[in-house]
């Protein structure tokens, strides 16, 4: 059995600590593979390698940083049909869709190739007589990232990209169930010039995550996953003193208006919410019709839609979208439709029994659509993160906008309507992250930045964009006067600018 270690001081190590959690190919139901899960040592190592290289990265001019970038750019592309190949193999996406997610995380590394200008600070000359005042930015350190399965090329860059380029040492510590990419990644930074010990990847579980969140040399850290770990992160790291983002789950509305494009709003619907089966925080889940007629409407469309989905592993390329990631999620999504139903919800499309030919042991749900969902019920208010879409109707634009805005998550939110009025009003009013008007799921640009409100996220800075900039350094204001400007005799007053 492949057994799957770490990466630490720019090289893959072996596992020693003696335990392992499986690694499935989500297709066929197979374990095909064992990923070590580190123990305080190996994490250590980690850390010792990453405090070794940081200071000679943090003084490397940013020119030099961007240029590692530059080169690893040019190696994602290269190497890109092998990144999605070894993603979709773990995961389950399709090929197309794995491609997705290393070019959104590419699109980061672009960004941060701006990073000698990114980082540029304030200078104020002549704040008083003979003063001047400047602000620079410095890395934080050694920072960590922990992140989620569904999004394992991505979700690291995002982190890893503005660390690194800060000035930063960095360890992730990356899902336990599609761990290859991760490492995959850190071995093309360092042949794109990327010093050995300043990218690590510590593969655990929760006591990978304890260490981290406990280690007095890691100066921050920040999560990507469910709400409950991310409070947990957010909550333990606060403690220790560090500083800390974390991101957490989603139940992402659309909102259908009666003078909405129905045609655009259905396949808008069908990518978003079926797209890498529902695995996704930016899925659509909820889908709210206003008005009985959008609502008969927009069902009928669905309903053939849903039970055409094409399903399969990675390498159909025409599949829509591939299984679940394990069997664990399987069921969980499973026991929450039986749960849709016994509480009354009206299950249109049943996915429940589906089997593919010649994969039956594999981790395939058949797509879900639920009619006359109400707020009260377990799917409404649950992240179920399968290919399930819900569908509740609202009588008019002010039930519909009281949906997301009372639900306890804020990640995405989305408003289909040829009403420019209408969607500035929701765009304004609603109490979400990230708004799509006619845009089914609203992922901002790398050069804009990622992160809900609510039980979404906990923090203020948000992932990439400059936001991510200020996360992974911080300031230090400098006040200086020569000898030429310095006044005789002591103050013993406060100075002030009166
Ligand atoms: P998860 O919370 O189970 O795991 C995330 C990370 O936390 C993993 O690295 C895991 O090893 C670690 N972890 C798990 N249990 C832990 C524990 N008890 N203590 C400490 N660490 C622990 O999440 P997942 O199932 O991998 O990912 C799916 C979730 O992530 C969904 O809720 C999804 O909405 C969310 N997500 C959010 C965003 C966002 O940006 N808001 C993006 C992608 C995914």
């Amino acid at each position: 059995m492949r057994e799957i270690g770490h990466f630490i001081n720019g090289e893959r190590v072996a596992g020693r600590s003696g335990r392992t959690s499986n690694v499935y190919n989500p297709a066929t139901g197979e374990v095909q593979a064992k990923v070590s899960l580190a123990n305080a040592e190996e994490l250590q190592a980690a850390v010792d390698a990453a405090l070794a290289a940081q200071p000679a990265w943090a003084a490397t001019n940013p020119q030099r940083r961007a240029r590692v970038f530059m080169k690893f750019v040019d190696l994602l592309n290269q190497n890109m049909d092998e990144l999605a190949t070894l993603l979709s193999s773990e995961h389950g996406k399709t090929f197309d869709d794995a491609k997705g997610d290393v070019i959104r995380g590419l699109e980061v590394c672009e960004f941060v190739i701006g990073i000698p200008h990114l980082s540029k600070s304030e200078f104020t000359e002549g704040a008083g007589p003979g003063i001047d005042m400047y602000s620079i930015r410095q890395p934080v350190g050694i920072g960590a990232g922990i992140t989620p399965f569904n999004f394992p090329a991505m979700i690291p860059m995002w982190m890893f990209a503005p660390a690194i380029a800060c000035g930063n040492a960095f360890i992730l510590k990356p899902s336990e169930r599609d761990p290859s990419v991760p490492i995959r990644l850190a071995e093309l930074m360092i042949e794109a010039g990327l010093p050995k010990g300043v990218l690590n990847v510590v593969n655990g579980d929760k006591s990978a995550v304890d260490g981290i969140l406990a280690h007095p040399d890691i100066g921050g850290v920040s999560f990507v996953g469910s709400t409950p770990i991310a409070r947990y992160v957010y909550g333990t790291a606060a403690a220790n003193g560090k500083r800390v983002q974390t991101f957490g789950g989603a139940k992402n509305h659309m909102i259908i208006m009666p003078d909405a494009d129905l045609d655009q709003a259905v396949n808008a619907l069908m990518g978003a919410g079926y797209g890498a089966a529902g695995e996704r925080c930016m899925a659509v889940s909820v889908a709210v019709p206003v008005g009985e007629e959008t609502a008969n409407r927009l069902v009928e469309k669905l309903v053939p839609k849903v039970e055409s989905l094409r399903i399969g592993p990675y390498t159909d390329d025409k599949a829509d979208m591939g299984p679940l990631v394990t069997k664990e999620a399987k069921a969980r999504v499973t026991g929450l439709i039986d749960k849709g139903v016994e509480e009354g919800a009206k299950l249109l499309v049943d996915g429940r029994g589906f089997k593919l030919q010649g994969y039956e042991d594999g981790f395939f749900l058949g797509g879900c659509l639920f009619d006359h969902v109400t707020p009260d019920m377990e799917i409404y208010k649950t992240e179920i993160f399968g290919p399930v879409l819900s569908v509740v109707r609202a009588k008019n634009y002010e039930e519909a906008l009281s949906l997301p805005m009372k639900h306890e998550y804020g990640n995405g939110v989305a408003i289909y309507t040829r009403d420019g009025d209408a969607a500035r009003d929701f765009a304004s009013r609603i109490n979400i992250g990230m708004v799509g008007i006619n845009v089914p799921i609203p992922v901002p640009l790398a050069y804009h930045s990622f992160g809900g409100w609510k039980a979404s996220s906990f923090g203020d800075l948000n992932q990439y964009g400059t936001d991510s900039i200020k996360f992974w350094s911080r300031t230090k204001t400098v006040t200086s006067r020569w000898p030429s400007g310095i006044k005789d005799g002591a103050e013993f007053v406060m100075p002030t600018m009166k």
